[in-house]
């Protein structure tokens, strides 16, 4: 048991993984570029200082859907991915750690008005390490990071987003620092790493480090990210690992992708032209989390284009394990309302399995499957 703001006891996050699957949280940047307060392209977070209504509504619908982790709205804050966000000639008016804190005090505030609502400070790649191998330069830079999450006494870190396995375990030897739980995600793909290291050896890799939770984000869709967390599951197996999985995928299907390092990021329509039609339906959310709950998967939530109905779907479909359900109760069994509708072709659709089976349409005749990358 940590001890939360004020006087009231919540649980940690090992102790609600002991009890069944945990939900994560849905898409930040992306959604937020959307409604309007995030530059796409830069993808930076200065939303928390600019627009924190909006970033606060966010977090609250997550939290409303039934996520049991808020992260911290601060993704890509380093200090080069920073400055990149400003526009040539712009002032850049607020600081990498005034972001970084106004994104703790967000999270914390709209944690609690939730129940054992945890709060996530999320750590991501560095420049010193992509553009110049600097190891020590990056180890500075997670260090800062994470003091930030140390200081607003987060429950949990989680290093997300990371293509090379050798830069995760530098941020994962500096998280330990902290003495919190610390969970990883890579943004891999069948083809492993961005060094050509195989998804077996990072999983195994990732599970050595002590890692409570370990796991990828971002760039695949649901049903590449089953195939790699299945040979993720079963490398750790062969060695004897336990450790628990987690996955916070995509929220568009993009099968054509799978072999590529970049996943969706090498779409044509990324991200402006019209990633919409590729949206995944709630059914397809509740058909993936029962699958990654069968691997194993004991934490899900979503990373860009996972919206908070989504995330409701996830704890709707995994609330027999988790003995119960989304805090939005109105929505709670989400089909039987259908009944009370006064249309009688809505009525009948009052079953899971009519849904589940449906193959939605995109509504363009002309509209292909699949795009091509040629653009
Ligand atoms: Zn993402």
């Amino acid at each position: 048991i940590t001890m939360a703001k004020g006087d009231q006891c919540k649980k940690g996050l090992l102790e609600l993984l002991k009890e069944g699957p945990v939900v994560g949280d849905g898409s930040m940047c992306m959604t937020l570029e959307k409604r309007g307060y995030c530059r796409a392209g830069p993808w930076t977070p200065e939303a928390v200082l600019l627009y924190p209504d909006a970033v606060k509504q966010l977090l609250r619908e997550y939290m409303r859907a039934g996520a049991d982790v808020l992260q911290t709205p601060c993704f890509y804050c380093s200090d080069g991915m920073f400055k990149k966000g400003s526009k040539s000639g712009e002032p850049i008016s607020y600081t990498t750690d005034a972001i970084n804190e106004a994104a703790c005090r967000i999270a914390h505030e709209i944690s609690k008005e939730g129940k054992d609502v945890l709060v996530c400070g999320g750590l991501s790649p560095v420049l010193s390490y992509f553009r110049e191998k600097n190891m020590e330069k990056a180890r500075a830079e997670f260090d800062s990071q994470l003091d930030v999450f140390i200081k607003y006494k987060v429950d949990f870190v989680l290093a997300e987003f990371f293509a090379y396995i050798e830069e995760l375990e530098i941020c994962i030897d500096v998280m330990k620092r902290s003495k919190m739980p610390i969970a990883c995600t890579m943004r891999i793909g069948p083809l492993g790493d961005s060094n050509g290291v195989s998804v077996e050896e990072c999983a195994v890799r990732m599970a050595r480090t002590g890692a409570d939770l370990i796991g990828i984000n971002c760039l695949y869709d649901f049903d590449t990210c089953l195939k790699t967390l299945k040979r993720m599951r079963d490398a750790l197996d062969k060695e004897g690992l336990k450790t628990h999985l987690i996955c916070q995928p995509l929220g568009w299907r993009c099968p054509e992708v799978e072999h590529t390092l970049i996943g969706y990021l090498d779409l044509p329509e990324t991200p402006l032209g019209s990633l919409e039609p590729r949206q995944v339906t709630r059914f397809e959310v509740h058909a993936f989390a029962r699958a990654a709950y069968d691997l194993g998967v004991r934490y899900i939530g979503g990373c860009c284009g996972m919206e908070p109905h989504h995330i409701r779907a996830i704890a709707q479909e995994l609330a027999p394990e988790r003995k119960r359900n989304p805090p939005v109760e109105d929505m709670c069994p989400p089909l039987g309302y259908l009944q009370l509708s006064g249309l009688s072709n809505i009525k009948k659709k009052d079953n899971k399995q009519y849904w589940i089976e449906q193959k939605p349409g995109s509504g363009r005749p002309f509209s292909p499957a699949l795009s091509s990358t040629e653009g």
